[in-house]
């Protein structure tokens, strides 16, 4: 399989480019162009509409200050372009940006709300972000196989598919990482290696899109749901994320302070943990979101900081360099409390806003745990500031009426 050059090809008049955005409910929407177009459409972009930020991912539209009135253009990003080629046909995507008609990042673009996030971390402390979705997904369709968590029987029932993915994820130009058949029934894990700025959120939406497209190629539904049934495990989205400084050198690990947090991440990590009750509106914004967010799923349950533990809101990962200079390179902080129903790019731009928060406001290191937290009680929990995560989507009100968290967006 190989990546056609948009120009190259032969039947550009019947081929169609979807323009895509990745709306504020994670759903993908947009409008197709002939692909003999796009010169044109990279200036001039395609029409959209306001109130399409409006539209639910039930396709009800909610109350909108923008009503019948108001013009925007999508206009498609090269850096976004997609051409994943199944053999007898090609699906062309390409992820755009929203602008009003004068030619300004919209206030709702997706994409815009991330590149202004991110700016504000690099005015703030002088460094790039590094970070990389990990995803995991479930196939509808029911093979009767029990017992398959990590099992390769699991795997191998679905080589063709996975292969498949592999291969549209490198064609997309990324660097696919590892496929996995994870814990859950019929549920699968995708990761990739990291990306910098808004790229490493384009490769989570693409990724996502390339799973549904691979899947449907194979027959097959999958679906990224927070969760399918209570009473099971539930679909993460995590996300890993590190520092660059600007020539380059590694800005999060410091092995002269505990666990190896550099001040800079340590503020950072404390601001995430500060404003979670706010920002988890954002991250886990479906009704579901709150059954898969509940201890023992290796999801996320409270709002600690955990040293090398999977049910933690955020995470130190592991390291398994051993060079001082490699170590600091790999050594990065996971947030679990976000799912899928999430748009990747504004649940990255809620956790970087509060990092930033953290770092602004100068917060202490937090003091990670190597426990499970379940286990204490309520005193406990409450003397040592920890608090369980919502258990539903009350986090909205958290949000409106956390003014700083507001005001970032
Ligand atoms: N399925 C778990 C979740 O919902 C994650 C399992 C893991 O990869 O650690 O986040
Ligand atoms: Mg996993």
């Amino acid at each position: 399989m190989s990546k056609p050059t948009m120009v190259e090809d032969k039947n550009a008049k019947s081929q169609l480019i979807f323009a895509a955005t990745c709306d504020l409910a994670g759903k993908v929407r947009g409008k197709a162009f002939p692909k003999s177009d796009l010169e044109r459409r990279l200036k001039r972009g395609m029409g959209w509409v306001p109130t399409n930020v409006q539209i639910n991912c039930f396709d009800g539209i909610g109350e909108t200050p923008f009503g019948a009135l108001g013009d925007l253009l999508l206009i498609p990003d090269q850096g976004g372009a997609v051409s994943a080629d199944f053999g007898s046909y090609t699906e062309h995507f390409m992820l755009s940006d929203i602008m009003t008609l004068e030619g300004e990042p919209w206030d709702f673009c997706t994409r815009a709300i991330l590149k202004s996030a991110l700016s504000r971390l690099e005015h703030l402390s002088g460094v790039r972000l590094i970070s990389a979705f990990e995803q995991e997904f479930q196939l509808k369709r029911e093979l009767g196989l029990i017992g398959e968590g990590f099992g390769r029987s699991g795997f191998e029932m679905h080589r063709p598919l996975c292969e498949t993915l592999i291969e549209q994820i490198h064609a997309a130009g990324f660097s696919p990482d590892s496929i996995m058949k994870e814990y859950g029934p019929n549920q699968y894990e995708v990761v990739i290696a990291p990306e910098e700025g808004v790229r490493a959120a384009d490769a989570a939406v693409i990724i996502k899109e390339l799973t549904r497209s691979t899947a449907r190629f194979h027959g097959e539904d999958a679906t990224f749901t927070p969760i399918r049934d209570p009473a099971s495990v539930g679909n993460g989205v995590h996300m890993h994320m590190s520092f660059l400084n600007a020539d380059n050198s590694p800005a999060t690990y410091d092995a002269d302070k505990p666990y190896g947090m550099s001040d800079l991440t340590g503020a950072f990590a404390a601001g995430i943990l500060k404003y979670l009750d706010a920002i988890i509106a954002i991250t886990a914004p479906s009704v579901v979101s709150y059954l898969r967010l509940t201890p023992h799923r290796w999801s996320a349950a409270f709002n600690n900081l955990g040293f090398r533990d999977r049910e933690a809101s955020l995470r130190i990962c592991p390291v398994t360099a051993k060079e001082p200079t490699d170590i600091a390179r790999q050594y990065n902080i996971e947030y679990r409390a976000a799912d899928a129903a999430a748009c990747p790019h504004l649940a990255l731009a809620a956790v970087v806003h509060a990092g930033c928060q953290g770092i602004e406001e100068g917060l202490p290191a937090p003091t990670p745990t190597e426990e499970d937290l379940s286990l204490l009680s309520a005193s406990e929990l409450t003397d040592r500031g920890f608090v369980r995560l919502p258990e539903s989507l009350e986090p909205l009100s958290a949000f409106k009426s956390s003014g700083l968290i507001q005001a970032s967006f």
